[in-house]
């Protein structure tokens, strides 16, 4: 009789246990399914797997990226693809970036709240959601008029600290200058000279680069007026979705 009651109370020891399992089990699923679209699961997924299974650990970052629901930023016949490991297009021949080309390019300017940043190359407005998250405020420049007006009008429903215009971002933003950072999300063949001259002294540039058919990220600091080079990141290739082989 003695030994039943112990297993009556193991068993009804584990029957609350499972009852409290499950009850926090549905509660997280809610939380994470709280998300417009249900895309809560997929997002964190996406940001275990492809942003701290990599080796990115800084908890701001991290925020951000578990913050910002990527796919607000897709095309919608593409929004189920949105928290793959990938870039997609968005339309004009662009792409919106590999979430874990975002966030490393956000880690390596060491964003901060009381920083003011500028973006080259808006395509869908998703890193300068990142960066609004965690800097006092974002000015990017999108050469291509529909996706710069796009990507302004999802950001201004948002946040209060983006600003986007329409323009050639290889001369800056001179009005807002100078800035803390610069990230350019485009490739150019050389760093544009306004950049360098729209940006403080210490400040970073973090601009992605073809060496020897590598993408590269190269962060590059201002030291007495000029960019020093000061590590290069390796970018791992991930193809597109669509097969047309972009990296970006
Ligand atoms: N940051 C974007 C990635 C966009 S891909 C995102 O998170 O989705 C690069 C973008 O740079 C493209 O939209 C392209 O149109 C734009 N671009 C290319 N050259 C540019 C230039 N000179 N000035 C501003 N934008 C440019």
């Amino acid at each position: 009789l003695k030994n039943c009651r112990g297993i009556s109370n193991v068993f009804v020891l584990s029957a609350a246990i499972l009852a409290l399992f499950f009850i926090a089990g549905c509660s997280a699923g809610d939380n994470l399914d709280n998300e417009s679209e249900g895309y809560g699961m997929m997002h964190e997924m996406m940001v275990a797997q492809q942003i701290e299974a990599r080796g990115i650990t800084n908890s701001n970052v991290l925020a951000a990226m578990r913050k910002v629901e990527r796919h607000l930023f897709v095309p919608e016949h593409l929004q189920h693809l949105a928290y793959g490991d990938h870039p997609l297009p968005i339309g004009e021949g662009q792409t919106i970036s590999q979430p874990y080309i975002v966030a490393l390019m956000t880690l390596v300017i060491e964003p901060d709240e009381n920083m003011k940043v500028l973006e080259i190359g808006t395509g869908s407005g998703y890193q300068a959601a990142i960066l609004a998250e965690l800097c006092k405020s974002v000015y990017s420049v999108e050469i291509v008029e529909v996706l710069g007006k796009r990507a302004k009008s999802i950001l201004a429903d948002l946040y209060d600290n983006v600003f986007v215009k329409t323009g050639d971002g290889y001369q800056g933003w001179s009005e807002h200058a100078p800035f803390d950072a610069v990230i350019v999300t485009c490739s150019p063949t050389h760093v544009p000279k306004p950049l360098v001259e729209q940006l403080v002294e210490g400040g970073k540039i973090v601009i992605p680069v073809d060496e020897n058919g590598a993408q590269e990220l190269v962060l590059l600091v201002k030291k007495d007026g000029e960019m020093v080079r000061k590590n290069i990141i390796p970018v791992r290739f991930v193809p597109m979705v669509d097969g047309s082989g972009d990296t970006y």
